[in-house]
């Protein structure tokens, strides 16, 4: 590997989140049975004419000043010709030569703790093709056009990331801003963002580009990892046993972890482009283009860094709590409605611990972000012990209860403070050990713990932990 170096540019298609497709009325909800959103105009029926989706132009304005894109004034559509069982109608409507956001950048962290700044070439608008099925249609393809006319907003990186780990670390910051921009709802499982890596090696300290491929639909970021060292190994051994790289496009097969060739690669010329003639250019003027800007959220970085001086947090957990909006939104909620600092350790540890970031999404956690400030509240108002405090956890988190508060009296979990209840207790773990009071006397002050640690399970972990060390060690040392 020393010898070579890895260039990588990514084709990123994001499904902009509207309700309705992006040539027609019809809905853009996931998961309806087969064929039952479809209208004649995402069929390409003759007769029928496509509308444009206003809403289209604000997501993709606002990914592109999201990534310090040039926002062009003119937008054309244009017919892209090629037929294909899930594009019945014979061609899909994209941008070629004047799509709307051109020349944007996004910086990344590299391994080495640098940054980099990753060149986008462009940003065009265009529709989704349908699906094909293959799973309950033993030797035959069922079609699914539910998908056709599904806005896309194409993503097309320079070839300026050079390593797999760098490719996914920019993929995930992509669908970070989408998510935090709110044009796209992120779910890479039901293929709301999809990756093709383009892939070609070079000798180390060659600057001509090789011969790449093209690795298609990606939709989890450790297959994007899979299939790109997978192809970068592929590459080196068919260059180092003599051979040369052909230009193709390929799939990665996860259950192999292999990609194998799908088709020669087209050209624009194969495609035989030519301007959509049922959509006039859409001119986007500045007045549009400063109202999107006037209502951009705020940024990931920009949250980060408010993380870190309103709740006192090390950048690296602002990193952490910031890295997916719906994650930021519920960590900021428990943050300012308890303690932050504790916020920022069970949401990282007792939440992060159990669900992943990437797939972090509060509307699927059993613990609401309110729930969680009021039993953190209740160990800073010492009702329960950090100890008692996971078990209640425990039990919001299996739906034993949905009320901190509620649960705490119903089991009898408060922490006993007043020392006329702990002290006959200390009494009496103090009467029942005389060995170990013995030895503590006698100088191995250490068995303080023992002691403390007895009354804690004597009493079920209620006790006020404090309380209990003052109360032993006063017992024990004035005798
Ligand atoms: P196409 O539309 O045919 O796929 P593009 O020129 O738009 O071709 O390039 C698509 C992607 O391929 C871009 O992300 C670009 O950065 C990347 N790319 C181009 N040449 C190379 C190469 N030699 N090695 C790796 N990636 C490349
Ligand atoms: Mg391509």
């Amino acid at each position: 590997m020393a010898d070579w170096q890895a260039v990588i540019g990514l084709e990123i298609h994001a499904q902009l989140n509207t309700r309705s497709k992006i040539f027609s009325a019809v809905s853009t909800a996931f998961g309806a049975a087969p064929n039952t959103q479809a209208s004649l105009v995402d069929l390409g029926f003759p007769g029928v004419l496509p509308v444009t989706n206003e809403a289209v132009y604000e997501k993709a304005v606002a990914f592109g000043l999201g990534v310090g894109a040039t926002i062009n004034h003119q937008s054309v559509f244009d017919r892209k010709n090629y037929f294909y069982p899930d594009l019945p109608k014979g061609y899909q409507i994209t941008q070629l030569d004047e799509p709307i956001v051109e020349h944007g950048h996004m910086d990344i962290n590299c391994a080495d703790g640098g940054r980099k700044t990753i060149h986008i070439t462009r940003a065009h608008l265009e529709e989704d093709a349908g699906k094909s099925l293959h799973k309950d249609y033993a030797g035959e393809t069922g079609i699914d056009l539910n998908r056709a006319g599904t806005p896309l907003l194409e993503i097309v990186s320079e070839p300026d990331l050079r390593s797999a780990e760098e490719a996914s670390t920019y993929a995930r910051q992509i669908h970070k801003l989408l998510t935090y921009l709110d044009i796209c709802d992120g779910n890479m499982a039901e293929g709301s963002m999809r990756c093709d890596a383009n892939v070609s090696i070079r000798p180390s300290g060659s600057s001509e580009l090789g011969t790449r491929t093209e690795t298609k639909n990606i939709n989890s970021f450790r297959f994007l990892e899979q299939a790109i060292n997978h192809e970068i190994e592929r590459q080196i051994a068919v260059i180092e046993s003599g051979g040369r790289v052909v230009q193709e496009t390929r799939l990665y097969d996860p259950d192999r972890d292999e990609t194998r060739p799908m088709r020669s690669k087209e050209t624009a010329m194969d495609y035989r482009y030519f301007p959509e003639p049922d959509l006039l250019p859409v001119v986007i003027d500045d007045s549009f283009i400063s109202a999107v800007r006037d209502r951009l959220p705020e940024m990931p970085y920009e949250k980060r860094a408010r993380f870190q001086t309103a709740f006192g947090l090390s950048e690296e957990d602002a990193e952490t709590l910031s890295g997916n909006r719906s994650l930021a939104d519920y960590f900021e909620y428990v943050a300012s409605a308890s303690d932050p600092r504790q916020a920022s350790n069970w949401v990282r540890v007792e939440l992060l611990g159990r669900i992943s970031k990437d797939s972090f999404n509060s509307e699927d956690v059993p613990v609401p972000a309110s729930e969680l400030a009021s039993l953190i509240n209740r160990i800073s108002d010492e009702t329960i012990s950090g100890k008692i405090a996971k078990t209640v956890f425990d039990a919001l988190w299996q739906g034993e209860t949905d009320s901190v508060d509620a649960y705490i009296d119903a089991k009898g979990l408060k922490q006993v403070s007043d020392s006329s209840d702990l002290a006959p207790i200390v009494t009496a773990i103090i009467a029942n050990n005389t060995k170990q009071v013995e030895q503590y006397r006698a100088g191995k002050t250490k068995l303080l713990g023992f002691f403390v640690g007895q009354v804690m399970k004597e009493t079920g972990g209620k006790a006020n932990p404090k309380q209990v060390n003052d109360l032993v060690r006063i017992q024990l040392d004035t005798v």
